[in-house]
């Protein structure tokens, strides 16, 4: 049985969590609709659309209840049906720190499930979720059309800045080991998060590889988690200088192999797995549904496109690092720079233009094609033509790139410098925000932001919708 995950993107948590506040010391009521996503182990049902009631909208509001109305549940169960979406509700037990569903919830719960299961598309399913007064409780569950039972959520995550990690039955606060003690005593510091959090490195080279090992120095993967990263290359005489965990006699090993190797002796409590593989395999693809955070250390606009489009599909932040030498007859410039998309936060590396889409479809053309691009000079960094890279720059940047990762989960100033450049030679370092953009192909209107799983043919402007024809053959 795979594990149910809820997936909210920080900025429509908070405006779902205002309007609940809002209620005061009454219970209240939000109905969201959710896309789904199939990883190996999971699914993850992401919160595409909230539907934030009228006052109105409510019924029977008091301390110890709350109903929807029936126009606000058929309008909310009809835009679900139309564009083949879940519909999960979530309302508050403000007496409660330990929120648990009433047999009143489960009665109302069991009923409605199964209306959705007679009269919607295959994919769809209801889901409910009760928050305990602070919002950092919960019980929640999803129904499963199967079996006809509701399964329990046991993880939602909150993805974004802040990032939270809401944990169900969480045993008492486990003392972080030792080897994080110094961390532990960094004001705002919280070690618990890092341990839940689910990361995947794309790319193990100069400046994955200093990602990676900083990600296990930070006690990722230590609890409820994992790490996870990919590189389809063998190590090479010219990386052993770049990659501080890597000997001269693994040269012709798999990258992949060699970084596990190293989590294995340094950190072996830690859930990490290193893939031998590229990220266009849909094996790969499908383990970065279930990550928490992205983070690109590749040096082409096609995997980055790539993992730009996963982002704001699954709703996961996505941190992407570059360094570049350009050799200026005797001089050079040496540039890095980190771009982070938080998706409904800010605009992706297609709105900022960090992504050429030109170049983006060279990096994915079949080999033969790029055989005939390299022999006429356009691709840079083949075999023949090896780019200049050093590891003080990598280093510079990959250790940017984690001080970026850390102030968006912990939200420490993170708004406002989502875009980090940094000049080796004139020492200086430039920070700049990034807007969506809602012409974007990927984040905007038009495009697949929270789309989960669902066929792009099949996407349709949310905007729009508001006629929805299946209102009123709705009877719930
Ligand atoms: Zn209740
Ligand atoms: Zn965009």
């Amino acid at each position: 049985m795979k594990r149910q995950i809820i997936r909210f993107s920080t900025a429509n948590f908070n405006v779902m969590t205002k309007t609940l506040k809002e209620s005061g010391k009454d219970e209240s009521f939000v109905y969201g609709l959710f896309s789904k996503a199939q990883s190996p182990d999971c699914e993850i049902y992401i919160c595409r659309q909230l539907m934030l009631p009228d006052k109105n909208e409510l019924k029977n509001q008091s301390c110890v209840s709350i109903e929807p109305d029936k126009k606000y549940q058929i309008t909310s169960y009809g835009l679900a049906y139309d564009q083949g979406l879940s519909i999960i509700d979530t309302h508050t037990h403000p007496f409660s720190t330990n929120a648990r569903f009433s047999s009143i919830d489960d009665s109302y719960g069991i009923e409605n499930a199964k209306y959705i299961a007679k009269k919607f598309p295959e994919d769809c399913t209801m889901g409910m979720i009760v928050l305990g007064n602070g919002f950092d409780n919960f019980e929640a569950h999803i129904w499963n059309r199967k079996k006809k039972n509701f399964v329990p959520v046991n993880r939602i995550e909150i993805l974004g800045a802040p990032t939270k990690i809401l944990m169900n039955n969480r045993k008492s606060k486990v003392k972080s080991n030792d080897a994080y003690a110094r961390h532990c005593i960094i004001p705002g510091w919280n070690q618990e998060l890092l341990e839940d959090l689910k990361v995947f490195v794309c790319g193990l080279g100069g400046n994955g590889a200093l990602i990676f090992d900083s990600l296990l120095a930070l006690g990722i993967g230590g609890k409820n988690d994992w790490i996870r990263t990919c590189d389809p290359d063998v190590l090479e005489a010219s990386n052993l200088p770049r990659i501080p965990y890597a000997y001269p006699e693994e040269v012709g090993m798999p990258k992949a192999d060699i970084a596990q190797l190293h989590a294995d002796n340094k950190t072996p409590k830690l859930n990490v797995r290193c893939y031998n593989e590229d990220v266009k395999e849909s094996k790969m693809q499908n383990i970065i549904k279930e990550a928490n955070i992205i983070i690109g250390a590749v040096d082409n606009d096609g995997a980055r496109q790539l993992l730009n489009g996963l982002a704001s599909r699954y709703m996961i932040p996505y941190i992407d690092i570059g360094t570049e030498i350009i050799p200026e007859g005797l001089a050079y410039e040496a540039i890095g720079q980190i771009q982070t998309f938080v998706p409904c936060q800010t605009g992706c590396l297609i709105c900022s233009g960090a992504i050429n889409p030109a170049t983006a479809a060279m990096d994915m053309m079949n080999e033969e094609g790029n055989a005939a691009y390299e022999r006429a000079g356009y691709v840079r960094g083949t075999n023949e033509t090896p780019t200049p890279s050093v590891l003080h720059l990598n280093g510079v940047v990959s250790h940017l790139a984690i001080s970026q990762f850390l102030r968006l989960i912990f939200n420490d100033g993170f708004r406002g410098k989502e875009y980090l450049h940094y000049n080796r030679q004139t020492a200086t370092m430039m920070s700049a925000s990034v807007e969506q953009n809602n012409d974007c192909p990927a984040c905007g209107l038009k495009g697949y932001l929270g789309a989960g799983d669902e066929d792009e043919a099949e996407l349709e402007d949310l905007s729009d919708l508001k006629d929805s024809k299946a209102f009123e053959k709705m009877k719930v």
